[in-house]
């Protein structure tokens, strides 16, 4: 028969810490949080081993009374709350009182104490959510905890975890996110004893901007105002200019608390969508106040997600205050058109050798899902191998499709080409061959660029440095967390060099295994390939697209495009012949 039993706390803390304590990010979430709540207006962090050998974080905050603080390690023990009737009105980060049991649980932690009231302070340590020691200790008035070596008794947590860079690149991004979110309060992250981010605590935003994009980013954005009944949203968003790859530049504050709000995040790009490149993500902080009744805050505790009960009226509100910002001050630039000389060719230079004519099985209109797509890596790995073989039907342009697609025919039948997929795939091997070919060689900048970097980026940055040198880049460090920019490989498009540059850190972004040189390299010329190759919805001539065909016709691998989207897809004189009940 089945026996069931009460765990024993321990037990019980180990579980709970799997749920609360997932990274060292994790840790640093809890402990700033629970500093801001005891009042702090001073955090200061130390961080080595992206925080597996050590995360201190020091705060001027309220301090615990000595009763109080082994009664913090208990489950359940929280000073935010006394009753349920309490939940409905929390305005601290913390009630469950379930961190600092689970983080003791699976590290050694120090925690030294003073409340402002008292003239000595007190000091805890626990190890592996057992008590060591309990005594006096001098400390100013505030509070440190320190944690060190977290996981050391989850041997296959700790396995799971990334490399330093990347870990430490979450923390370093979670405090930029918080300065930014609490621009009154003051912080500093220190990693190895090295100052890598600084936020004063002025109680301005675009003081925390400043620290958190430097001096220069931040003069690349415009406040935004905007004041509805029952709530109120102030911040600063991007110029047009200004845009990234991903969503890193957008921080979205509700009551004080950094969150994700997918309704304002899409109303944010909505109103970019025609003013920057298709794909980018526009620079934003947005810090809303509202009244909590209008929140719901349980979507997704984990995960800090936001929903707004009124969500179209706010996420509208938020939109028309962007766009009165945006057009305020300066002109919003219109895109670009394109002269038609410049139109014809597209970076594509014009083929003289005929393509190869064969039979070729292309994916077909009504099963291209079923075709099996290799990833990048594995298309780089085909592209610098003994190549594949080679076959690729004469197509003959008829017309463009807007906005991205072109109609050939064939011998088989009707084509259809994506033009920017197959423009990438063709200037991925451009690209991948020459990375592959020139190894370091480099080409000097006429002037340096200057380098703006996220604290978080620029953890990335001197973490790769070396492998960035090896791939042709030239990379001094100017102070702070701003760098020279003074050489980039030779294949590299000119003129962009210092966007693409901040751009191409997200590749070591991603928590995953160490990157490899040709794998970095795929992912470098998948990146160029894509922002060079023309856009869905770029008008081309017959010419052109006869250009395009024929080089895609020379690639080597030229059914899919890097990222592993088909780039043609072929509906057979058969198809159309039954289609029409022929
Ligand atoms: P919660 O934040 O949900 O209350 P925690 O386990 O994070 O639970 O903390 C337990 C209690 O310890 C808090 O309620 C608070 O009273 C106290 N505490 C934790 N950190 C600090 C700090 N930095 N300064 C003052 N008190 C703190
Ligand atoms: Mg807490």
């Amino acid at each position: 028969m089945a026996s069931i039993i009460i765990l024993d706390e321990l037990t019980a803390n180990q579980i709970a810490a799997g749920e609360v304590v997932e990274r060292p990010v994790s840790v640093v979430k809890e402990l700033v949080e629970n500093s801001l709540d005891a009042g702090a207006g001073k955090i200061s962090l130390d961080i080595s081993d992206g925080g597996l050998k050590e995360i201190t974080v020091i705060d001027d905050g309220s301090g615990m009374e000595e009763e109080d603080l082994p009664l913090a390690f208990e489950r359940h023990a929280t000073s935010k709350i006394k009753s349920a009737a309490d939940l409905n009105r929390i305005t601290t980060l913390g009630f469950r009182g379930e961190a600092l049991p689970s983080i003791a649980a699976v590290s050694r932690v120090t925690v030294t104490t003073r409340p402002h009231n008292c003239i000595s302070g007190m000091r805890v340590e626990i190890k592996g959510g057992v008590l060591m020691s309990k005594g006096a200790f001098g400390h100013p008035a505030g509070t440190t905890v320190q944690v060190d070596d977290l996981f050391f008794n989850t041997p296959a947590r700790k396995k799971a975890m990334k490399n330093a860079a990347t870990e430490g690149g979450l923390c370093a991004d979670l405090i930029s996110r918080l300065a930014l979110a609490r621009p009154d309060v003051s912080f500093e992250l220190r990693v190895k004893g090295r100052r890598v981010f600084f936020a004063p605590g002025t109680g301005n935003i675009i003081d925390a901007v400043a620290a958190v994009y430097g001096a220069g980013q931040s003069r690349e954005m415009v406040p935004v105002q905007v004041k509805g009944e029952n709530f109120r949203v102030r911040g600063y968003a991007g110029k047009p200019t200004l845009h990234r790859s991903s969503r890193s530049y957008q921080t979205i504050i509700i009551n004080g608390r950094y969150v994700r709000c997918p309704a304002i995040t899409t109303a944010l790009e909505e109103v970019y969508r025609n003013m920057i490149p298709a794909g980018r993500k526009p620079a934003a902080v947005l810090a809303v106040d509202i009244d909590p009744l209008l929140l719901d805050v349980n979507v997704h505790p984990a995960k800090q997600e936001v929903r707004l009960l009124e969500e179209e009226r706010v996420a509208g509100l938020i939109a028309e205050a962007l766009k009165a910002a945006l057009s305020d001050g300066f002109a919003v630039p219109a895109l670009k058109k394109v002269p038609p000389t410049t139109m014809r060719t597209w970076g594509i230079e014009p083929y003289k050798e005929s393509p190869v004519q064969m039979p070729f099985a292309f994916p077909v209109a009504k099963n291209t899902k079923a075709m099996e797509i290799p990833g990048e890596a594995a298309e780089c790995r085909a592209v610098y191998s003994p190549s594949p073989e080679k076959a690729f039907p004469e197509l003959i342009p008829i017309a463009q499709l807007m906005p991205t697609y072109i109609l050939a025919r064939g011998s088989e039948g009707l084509y259809i080409i994506d033009q920017h997929a197959a423009h990438e795939r063709i200037l991925f091997e451009k690209f991948l061959g020459r990375a592959m070919s020139v190894g370091s060689a480099s080409q000097a900048l006429l002037i340096p660029a200057m380098i703006e970097l996220t604290p978080r980026e620029a953890e990335i940055l001197i973490s790769e440095i070396l492998w960035l040198k090896d791939a042709g880049f030239i990379v001094e460090h100017f102070g702070g967390n701003t760098f020279l920019l003074r050489g980039v490989p030779v294949y590299f498009p000119t003129g962009r060099e210092k966007d693409i540059f901040i751009d191409m850190l997200s590749i070591f972004e991603k928590p995953g295994a160490r990157l490899e040189r040709n794998d970095f390299l795929a992912r470098l010329s998948t990146r160029l390939a894509c922002i060079e190759a023309v856009k869905s919805g770029g008008k081309m001539s017959i010419q052109a697209m006869e250009e395009l065909l024929g080089q895609l016709a020379r690639a080597e691998k030229p059914l899919a495009c890097p990222h592993g989207r088909p780039t043609i897809v072929h509906i057979s004189y058969r198809e159309l012949d039954s289609r029409f009940k022929r």
